[in-house]
Order: C-alpha cells, then sequence, then structure tokens
C-alpha cells in the first residue's frame, strides 16, 4: 500500500461570500453589491498546505453529488493531493459557509456541514503524519487517531473549532495545536499535557508561537511581515508543520518552517490562494536562525 507524508483527515466547504452596504435584521431583504466562490473548509485547506509545503498528501474527507463537490474534488486534485479517500454522498450537499459581510467588515456567516458530518475514517491510508480539525465528527477523528497510532503515525489535532475532546481521543494525540482562543475553552495547555498530550504548539497569531511540553516552554516571535488578510493562516501553519513532521525534522524545527508558512499566508488573500510554497517558506524561514 502507498504510505504517504500526510493524511489529512476533515472538511471541504465551498465559501459562498455575498457583500453588502449592511446586514439584513430578520424578515429583512438587502440587495447585495458582490458576490463570489472560494473554497475552503479546514481540510481542504491545511491539504493544500502541506501539498504545497511539498508532501505528498491524502485528503480523507466527504462531499455531496453537487456541483460543489465536483469543484473542491479538482481543487484539491489540482494541487496533486490522492482524492482516492475522497467520499461522495448521495443525497447530501456539499458543506457550504454562507458569509455575509457589510461595508464595516462585520459578517454573519451560516455554516452547513452537509456530506462533511458523514465523512468516515473506514479505510484510512496510510501516512507517516495523521492531521485532523473538528469540522467533522470527533467519533471520526478518534477513530482515525487510534487507529493512525495502530500503525505508528504521528498524529496532529488542530482542535478548530473549540469543543470538548474526550480522552480517547486526547490519549491519541501527539502534537495539538490551538490558537490563543481555543487553548483557553480546552482549559489551558497544562490540562492537556495531564491528558498525555506530549507536545502543544499555541499560536498566538501575530503574537508568534508557544510551544509546551514537559520541559521548560519556548517562545518564537513571528516573523515580521504586512498582513492584508490573515485567513488561512492557522491553516498553512498546521499543514506545514505536518509536512515537515513527516520528513522527520525535530518538532522546533518543523515549528520554525510552519510559522514562516503562517506569517506568508497573512501576506494574500483567501484560505487556498493564500498557502505557500515550499521554495518560498524556506527563504523566509532561512531569514531567522532556528532555536532549540
Ligand atoms: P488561526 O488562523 O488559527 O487563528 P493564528 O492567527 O494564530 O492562527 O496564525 C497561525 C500562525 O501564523 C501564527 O502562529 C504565526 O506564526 C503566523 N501568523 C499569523 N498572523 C501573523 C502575523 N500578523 N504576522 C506574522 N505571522 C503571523
Amino acid at each position: 500500500m502507498r504510505e504517504f507524508d500526510v493524511v489529512v483527515v476533515g472538511s471541504l466547504n465551498l465559501d459562498l461570500v455575498t457583500r453588502t452596504t449592511r446586514l439584513p435584521g430578520p424578515g429583512e431583504t438587502v440587495i447585495g453589491a458582490s458576490y463570489a466562490e472560494f473554497p475552503g473548509g479546514k481540510g481542504l485547506n491545511q491539504a493544500v498546505a502541506a501539498a504545497r509545503a511539498g508532501a505528498s498528501v491524502a485528503l480523507v474527507g466527504a462531499v455531496g453529488d453537487d456541483h460543489a463537490g465536483t469543484r473542491l474534488r479538482a481543487v484539491a486534485a489540482d494541487e496533486g493531493i490522492d482524492v482516492t479517500h475522497l467520499a461522495t454522498i448521495d443525497g447530501q450537499p456539499t458543506g457550504r459557509a454562507i458569509i455575509s459581510v457589510d461595508d464595516s467588515g462585520e459578517n454573519s456567516i451560516i455554516v452547513v456541514p452537509g456530506a462533511n458530518a458523514r465523512t468516515a475514517p473506514a479505510d484510512l491510508p496510510v501516512g507517516r503524519v495523521v492531521v485532523a480539525q473538528l469540522e467533522i465528527p470527533l467519533t471520526t477523528v478518534t477513530e482515525a487517531f487510534r487507529m493512525a497510532r495502530g500503525r505508528g503515525a504521528t498524529t496532529v489535532l488542530n482542535p478548530a473549532p473549540a469543543s470538548a475532546l474526550p480522552t480517547a481521543l486526547l490519549a491519541n494525540c501527539d502534537v495539538v495545536v490551538p490558537n490563543e482562543h481555543e487553548v483557553e475553552l480546552l482549559g489551558g495547555a497544562d490540562r492537556l499535557l495531564d491528558a498525555g498530550v506530549s507536545q502543544i504548539v499555541v499560536t498566538r497569531g501575530g503574537a508568534g508561537v508557544d510551544v509546551i511540553t514537559r520541559a521548560p516552554s519556548l517562545h518564537l516571535d513571528a516573523f515580521p511581515v504586512d498582513p492584508v488578510d490573515t485567513t488561512g493562516a492557522g491553516d498553512a501553519f498546521c499543514g506545514a508543520l505536518s509536512s515537515r513532521l513527516a520528513a522527520g525534522d525535530p518538532l522546533l524545527t518543523a515549528v520554525h518552517f510552519a510559522a514562516a508558512a503562517g506569517a506568508l499566508a497573512t501576506t494574500k488573500p483567501g484560505a487556498v490562494p493564500s498557502q505557500p510554497y515550499r521554495s518560498d517558506i524556506e527563504t523566509m524561514a532561512a531569514s531567522r536562525p532556528t532555536i532549540g
């Protein structure tokens, strides 16, 4: 059986974005100024991030039998991502995020999980690193990590959106990568250490990254950039981190590379289009010595 560097178990969404002068109230209709569709979902974003960072990647997920599913499958395949384990669920819509943004930047978002809610780890492909997020059922992530650990893979959990994590899942996580809000909602890094997670990497946007293990914690500053859109920075970080862990880098070296990827992702708009490529990440990573 083929072994991938990184197996991503996660969501795929089509983001439908309308712009309007002001958001409608209940029962109200407003005329929008523009409309556009973007590929998204944390699973797809992180798969693209890992592939562009240099890894061979398989994406385990589910789309519906509609045009959005066909389109998202093509987006992944065009990035060289293996989609053999991307299921098509009859009678379900592909996941959608329906996003309205007003002139002041305020937004309202409805996420319809659709086929993502049917994601199953049934025949998990073999990967050195298996990475998942929480836009698919917790039971699926728990089962995927149990299988992955059983085969000796490294598991990376990005607990987004934050949700209470069952002990059975935490027991099979090697690395947990929350952002600063998610780590608080999970009760703090110490609680994760107590639950058996050995490595916690807290991303703090422009304030950098904390690496928390049983050894004293370490802080890495963010790479200095002029951000234009921070959407997808966390996904760039997780995908790039997974690709370097799969290549055998020690955690701190992988975090250094991932922080460079996260910084680069903020310099372009969008989530999928802003994912940086390996050579650019390496150039930024080399601008500063690795710590540790
Ligand atoms: P999320 O998108 O999940 O909230 P963060 O905003 O913490 O994740 O971003 C992930 C990582 O991307 C950060 O730890 C940092 O390395 C990098 N990053 C994000 N925002 C910036 C920024 N403004 N400047 C430099 N690096 C950034």
